[in-house]
Formats: structure tokens, sequence, C-alpha cells
């Protein structure tokens, strides 16, 4: 998908370290927690199941450049039931268990959050959160007119 997120760029990805490191901990947190998922893929078919994916604009930026997207049904980084884009997904891809929608794992994802804007704040950077569709759409729609 030849999408580039031009209102993030080069100076969201100074963060980028920082994220790596957020995500390294909130798994290494998931992982303590004993969550379970079987990686069927139904959650990444937000249609269906009836979910959205909302994420930073920088998480989005690390999506769009590490990991190819597809157009087929669901998100564009699912291939059958798998995600194409395990060690780039957002933090919202990592703290949904269907089995377990528990507070402490909101909890988790809102204190991961918080360290992703307070590091984005200290370098003077204002993320963006948006749904997954529209931000891909506002960026086709980018593409179109440049
Ligand atoms: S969270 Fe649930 S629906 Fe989503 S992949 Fe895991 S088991 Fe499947
Ligand atoms: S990035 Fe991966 S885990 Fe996240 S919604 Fe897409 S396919 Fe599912």
């Amino acid at each position: 998908m030849p999408l580039s997120n031009s209102k993030t760029s080069s100076h969201c990805l100074a963060l980028e370290s920082e994220l790596f490191e957020i995500y390294n901990w909130l798994d290494a947190r998931i992982a303590e927690m004993g969550l379970c998922c079987d990686a069927c893929g139904q959650c990444c078919h937000f249609d269906r199941y009836g979910h959205q994916l909302w994420l930073t604009s920088l998480e989005l930026e690390v999506l769009l450049r590490d990991a190819p997207a597809s157009n087929g049904p669901g998100c564009p980084w699912l291939c059958g039931h798998s995600c194409e884009a395990r060690g780039q997904r957002a933090l919202g891809c990592r703290t949904f268990f269907c089995k377990d929608r528990e507070q402490h794992v909101t909890a988790l994802h809102e204190e991961a959050l918080d360290r992703l804007r307070k590091s984005a704040a200290r370098a003077g950077i204002d993320l963006e959160y948006e749904e997954l569709g529209a931000s891909l759409e506002r960026l086709a729609d980018q593409g179109k007119g440049s």
C-alpha cells in the first residue's frame, strides 16, 4: 500500500526507540499477567467483530514503514488468521484480549499510552490519536492530492 504518513514523518520517528521500549515493557507486563490469546485473528476483522483499532500517529508511522499492508478485508496487516506486523503492532493490538476485558488490562493500556504521550510531549510533539480506518483514508486522500 503506497501510503506515507506525511503528517508525522521524521520528527516523530525520533521517538521510535522509546515506542519500542514501551512495547517491550508492555509485552513483559502482559506475559506476567498470563493473559491468553488464541491468535485466531477474529478481532482483526473489525467490521465483522464490531471492533475498532485506535492508535497514535507514531504507531501508525511505524506500521506503515516497517510492515507491508494488504487491501483485503479486516486490518491491512491481517493475512489469513495471522498478523503480519507482530513486532510493530500497536498498543491497542497488544492489550486486546477477548477473554479478559478486566480493568487491569485497560489500565495497563492507559499507562503505556500515557508514557508515550509524555515522551512525545518532552520532544515537543503532539501525537494524533485516530481510528485506523480513518487514518488510512486520510492518508490515501493526502496521497491523491499530492
Ligand atoms: S483476542 Fe480473542 S478474538 Fe482476538 S485473536 Fe485473540 S483469541 Fe482471537
Ligand atoms: S496490526 Fe495485527 S494485531 Fe493489530 S489489528 Fe492488525 S492484524 Fe490485528
